[in-house]
């Protein structure tokens, strides 16, 4: 089953206690897809301007990602994020955001996408992403997520959005933020009244609970020894947990349950390597044999 997925492709510049990455590929969009394309096929839509380099757009390609709907506009810029990251690697500081082209972006979707049944409204202007799902035919699933700079910018129109989502995936920090309270459950209980049935709210080194009406899941990340950059973790979660959805077609909750997991899998690579370096280099069996091992590292039986 193919997947939508509108968001941001940008050049990163980012810093973090262990080194840094300047102009590097980046944007919820090219996180999002890379992970999601080990687990079926993905529909990008996004824009970039003159200055994205051919190389970047083959290698969406070669992992099977199709970008008919990755609009290019001569003479414009690129989407550019700068962001450092300090011994706590959960928190991000955001140092400059650069809409450029996407300041003025239409989104129109290429033939054959109106179709795609799972569509992520990954994190970008809620307006744009409500212009996506606006053209989609008949989903079996919409899911999305945002970030302070939209919470804080375009608050209603993350609300008019939230009416029509069935998932919703923020961060810890986000979803305090939006709810305006620090118990994690008090959040959840309000913004889940917007409208989505499931929250995921990810944690980071901390993991991701899953709220659906009055249960709760915790899934715990994977313990890395080496950590390099945080960048686009809870994309690739994303991209995890909606491709093995996707794959599967089952929406019950014990399959939402593994797709957490496969989440928080293809979270962990991404943090292994800068920009979508381990990401892209991944094969099905490792991916595999860390699910294997996240299962064991929380089993546990009594009472
Ligand atoms: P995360 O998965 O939350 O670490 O997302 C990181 C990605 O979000 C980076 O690659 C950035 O390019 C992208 N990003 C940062 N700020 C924004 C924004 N305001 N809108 C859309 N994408 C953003």
């Amino acid at each position: 089953m193919s997947i939508l997925v509108v968001g941001s492709v940008a050049f990163d510049s980012v810093e973090t206690p262990f080194g840094k990455a300047d102009e590097a590929l980046g944007g919820s969009a090219s996180y999002f897809s890379t992970s999601a394309s080990y687990f079926g096929k993905v529909n990008l839509v996004a824009v970039v301007g003159s200055d994205f380099p051919e190389k970047h757009i083959d290698g969406f390609k070669a992992r099977g990602i199709d970008v008919a709907g990755l609009q290019k506009v001569e003479g414009g810029k690129t989407f550019r994020w700068k962001g450092r990251y300090e011994y706590d690697l959960n928190q991000a500081h955001t140092l400059d955001t650069q809409l450029n082209v996407f300041s003025k972006f239409n989104p129109v979707l290429p033939d054959g996408y109106a179709d795609s049944k799972y569509v992520f409204l990954a994190n970008i202007d809620p307006e744009i992403q409500i212009k996506v799902l606006e053209q989609v035919k008949k989903p079996k699933l919409i899911a999305c997520d945002t970030m302070n700079f939209w919470i804080e910018g375009k608050r209603d129109a993350l609300k008019k959005l939230l009416k029509r989502v069935e998932i919703f995936v923020i961060n810890e920090g986000e979803a305090r933020e939006f709810a305006g309270c620090s118990s994690l459950v008090k959040a959840a209980k309000i913004i889940l009244k917007e409208g989505p049935k499931v929250l995921i709210v990810k944690r980071g080194e901390y993991g991701a609970l899953m709220f659906i009406g009055c249960s709760v899941f915790s899934a715990p990340a994977y313990p890395l020894e080496d950590i390099c950059d945080p960048t686009g973790a809870g994309d690739s979660f994303a991209g995890g947990f909606i491709g093995y959805l996707a794959s599967t077609g089952d929406l019950g909750e014990e399959n939402l349950r593994k797709a957490v997991i496969f989440g928080s899998v293809m979270a962990s690579f991404n943090v292994e390597a800068f920009s979508l370096e381990r990401l892209n280099a991944l094969n099905l069996e490792e991916i595999r044999d860390r699910y294997a091992e996240l299962k064991r590292l929380t089993h546990f039986e009594g009472i």
